[in-house]
């Protein structure tokens, strides 16, 4: 019988709970014993059955509505060192596990394959310092690793979506419509700060669904007079038609020509020196991941997490650990470092302000 673990990693996502909640049940389903590993790579690298524990059907009842992780996250410095990621190998087998899926980010799917390439040279030292006996070491040859993306930022190459993101992207609509109604009540500016680190999905997503009157995102950096000068006339055309609301949204990694950051508070000066309006500044913060996962990220998450299952019970020493993604609304196996690896190379193309190089590496499906 096989057993399969999940965890959850990174920063946490609407989302997170239906897609363990899914895997646990499919496990099940399919004749499996199921496991989850508590606070991400620390439950790992602590192991024992406090942080890596059994699961059964009914401990994820009422999980698809629940926002966050209800088997916590965290940032872990310990595996990335290898002795780290040797006690996480080493828990891992006194567990009984054969399998594990990962939903987070790149950073913590990058964890999770490099887990897995050096997963051979791990049992083997393991072996050596009799930490392992002969025969767990037989039977955990290989280490089945499958990614799941669970991220607010929606900023991982070769998905469409990732879990959460359509939930922080409501909360955002939904908190600027907020700000809209004061805003419009003493005709004041707003500037608003989104998350989505180096991407900037929600900040763009979220000014055209609120009908914003500027967007800065970091894939579109300008100098400081064209952006002040665009800015100043847009906004000036609007309050000359008769608007008494002025919404500006700013992504946290916006960056100015000269790649250095473009803060809330340089864009609220310009709005007061130059336009002379009443602003203020609204950062959103952690209500952006917080609350329940909508309907959309319920379903993407629970439909992944069956083709985790899936793609863990067909995989083989010699396939490359999977990604589930949704491409035009399928839901599809990715390689998971390519990816990852694509991801990366996308981000160092913007912050390089290589942008013909981001876009043409976003249209490619792998790179080189
Ligand atoms: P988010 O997009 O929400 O920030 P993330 O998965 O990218 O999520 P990270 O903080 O980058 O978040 O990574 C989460 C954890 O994954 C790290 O704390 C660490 O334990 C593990 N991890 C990240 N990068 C590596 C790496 N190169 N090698 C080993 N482990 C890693």
């Amino acid at each position: 019988q096989k057993a399969i673990a999940v965890m959850t990693s990174g920063g946490d996502a609407p989302g997170m709970n239906s897609n363990v909640r899914a895997i646990v049940r499919s496990a099940i389903f399919k004749g499996c014993r199921a496991f989850v590993v508590m606070e991400g790579y620390e439950g790992l690298v602590r192991g024992g059955p406090e942080y890596i524990k059994e699961f059964h059907w009914e401990d994820v009842r009422g999980w698809s509505a629940e926002g966050g992780t209800n088997i916590g996250t965290a940032r872990c410095m310990e595996f990335k060192k290898r002795e780290g990621r040797l006690l996480g190998a080493q828990h891992l087998i006194e567990a009984g596990v054969d399998a594990l899926i990962v939903c987070g980010g790149d950073g913590s799917l990058t964890g999770a394959d490099l887990f897995r390439s050096e997963w051979p040279s791990l049992i083997e030292e393991l072996l050596k310092t009799d930490r392992i006996s002969q025969e767990q070491y037989e039977r955990m040859k290989h280490l089945n690793i499958c990614g799941t993306v669970g991220s607010i930022d929606n900023d991982m190459s070769t998905t469409d979506a990732t879990i959460g993101a359509y939930s922080a992207l409501d909360r955002i609509c939904k908190a600027i419509d907020y700000v809209e109604a004061t805003a419009n009540s003493h005709s004041r500016a707003f500037v608003v700060e989104v998350m989505g680190r180096n991407c900037g999905w929600l900040a763009l997503l979220a000014g055209i669904a609120t009908s914003a009157d500027y967007i800065f995102i970091p894939e579109k950096p300008a100098t400081s007079s064209e952006w002040q000068d665009q800015m100043c006339d847009i906004v000036s055309k609007h309050r000359s038609r008769g608007k008494r609301t002025t919404i500006v949204v700013v992504a946290e990694g916006a960056i100015g020509a000269d790649l250095t950051p473009i803060s809330p508070s340089d864009v609220h000066k310009v709005l007061v020196d130059r336009l002379g309006l009443d602003t203020r500044i609204t950062t959103l913060g952690h209500v952006q991941r917080g609350g329940t996962a909508v309907a959309y990220d319920r379903i993407l998450a629970t439909l992944q997490g069956l083709e985790a299952v899936n793609a863990v019970l067909e995989s083989s020493p010699d396939t490359p650990s999977p990604l589930i993604a949704v491409n035009e609304n399928k839901i599809v196996r990715k390689p998971l470092m390519e990816s990852v690896k694509l991801t990366k190379a996308v981000a160092e193309a913007i912050q390089a302000k290589d942008f013909k190089r981001a876009m043409s590496l976003r249209d490619t499906e792998f790179i080189e």
